[in-house]
């Protein structure tokens, strides 16, 4: 993948995830100003209020961000882009769809089959 890509697929995930931590309003002001830092700031940051995230965040949103935090850490340990399952290589278009997938698409409809 072009750095390029990569670079705007990391800006998208660091926007949603931005957008699921802000949903909870409490600690909202807390990560405006850690957001602004280096990732690892952060990331410091939302580990300290990890618990209260869990419990304010829906499923559906505590699973999403799970996922973005997971794609974030692949970007940084540059494994971005490989699937989980098969460690083959995950299509751009797929990745442009779904940024934080985890799965190569035969894998994710393997998985869905079960
Ligand atoms: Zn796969």
């Amino acid at each position: 993948m072009r750095a390029s890509k990569l670079k705007e697929l990391e800006k998208w995930l660091l926007g949603k995830r931005k957008g699921l931590l802000s949903g909870v309003r409490a600690q909202a002001s807390n990560l405006e100003t850690a957001g602004s830092g280096t990732l690892d700031l952060a990331d410091q940051a939302a580990n300290a209020y990890t618990k209260e995230f869990l419990l304010s965040l829906g499923d559906a949103d505590r699973r999403l961000l799970r996922q973005v935090d997971s794609a974030l850490e692949k970007i940084r340990l540059r494994t971005f882009g490989k699937c989980e399952k098969c460690e083959g290589e995950i299509a751009v278009k797929r990745l442009e769809a779904v940024p934080f997938a985890e799965y190569c698409i035969s894998c994710q409809e393997e998985e869905e089959r079960q």
